[in-house]
């Protein structure tokens, strides 16, 4: 699998390996971008590039070294990820014990942080010692999912930046459609992956649209004074915090959909393109500035979604909102 079939990215894979050609390597990256999007993929890539036994600016996938990256059993390469959501200074002691020594069998000894983000202070700091006095031969990659706002600036100016941006929808779409799902299906869960794959595989398997179509099916019934609909909708809302996420951004998206026809703006323009009918049908019911009051309303519902709140009934005040 060289660089060749990684999905988009290509201009931070052609700065890869014009640094690979080169050989003039930073020590240490950060690969930032929104979640799913390939960012892992593209440094582990990278790091089999590094070491590969064949090739200079890419990588084989058949050589020794290779394989013993795709089976994480390199000696030389090290990959930390979140326990329990956080990266501890544990991690990353474990981890500088490691890279202090000569390689054992690679070019490059290389450290994949995943979820960088979510190193906590201690770890932090315990990492800028290395950024500070970087061991020769290694390299530290840190992919970042979302921003890097919360990360120590004195981390960040240390690392070379990598941005990746979300891949193009016909990405997507292809990806889907190579994986045996049809057209139809495939161009409708791209309007809602916001250019991730691994979101767009999170959709599929949730079985987002059939829930998603249930949903418009109960708003479109909505009419001024008659709040049954809005009393079935909240109680198919018992289900998993994951799954509540998805139809919140749902419903921001079909509001936001109500919003731009009501501008009259073009229907291609819609996540929601399909069920142009029934955002219509509801959109009757509605004023702009109650569209808008709405899309606030679940917009922060959404954001406190997992301080045990009663998702229910801060649903059913959202939607009654008079406009
Ligand atoms: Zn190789």
């Amino acid at each position: 699998m060289p660089f060749d079939s990684i999905l988009g990215h290509r201009i931070p894979v052609r700065i890869l390996r014009s640094m690979l050609k080169t050989g003039q390597i930073p020590h240490a990256f950060i690969f930032s971008g929104v979640d799913g999007i390939g960012k892992r993929t593209t440094a582990v890539s990278f790091v089999k590039a590094l070491n590969c036994l064949e090739m200079e600016d890419d990588f084989c996938d058949r050589c020794l070294s290779c394989q013993k990256v795709n089976r994480l059993v390199h000696p030389d390469i090290f990959f930390v990820e979140p326990e329990k959501n956080v990266l501890r200074i544990e991690q990353v002691r474990a981890f500088q014990r490691d890279i202090s020594f000569k390689p054992l069998e690679a070019k490059k000894k290389a450290v994949i942080i995943d979820q960088a983000e979510k190193l906590n202070s201690n770890a932090a700091n315990c990492l800028l010692k290395t950024l500070e006095e970087p061991p020769e031969d290694t390299v530290l990659i840190l992919v970042v999912a979302g921003s890097t706002a919360g990360m120590l600036p004195t981390i960040l100016s240390r690392c070379q930046r990598i941005c990746f941006a979300p891949l193009p929808g016909e990405d997507i779409f292809q990806f889907l459609s190579k994986n045996g799902v049809e057209k139809a299906k495939a161009g409708l869960i791209t309007n809602h992956a916001y250019g991730s794959i691994k979101r767009a595989n999170i959709l599929i398997e949730s079985d987002f649209l059939n829930r998603r179509n249930e949903i418009a099916g109960l708003l479109s019934g909505i009419s001024p004074g008659s709040f049954d609909s809005i009393f079935e909708l909240s109680s198919i809302l018992n289900c998993d915090n994951s799954t509540l996420f998805l139809i919140f951004e749902f419903l921001q998206t079909w509001y936001r959909d109500m919003l731009l026809l009501k501008e009259g703006l073009s229907e291609s323009l819609l996540y929601n393109r399909d069920i142009t009918e029934s955002i219509r049908d509801a959109a009757e019911n509605e004023t702009r500035d109650g569209i808008i009051k709405k899309i606030k309303r679940i917009q922060w519902l959404q954001s406190n979604l997992l301080m045990n709140m009663d998702v229910q009934m801060g649903l059913e005040s959202a939607l009654m909102q008079t406009n």
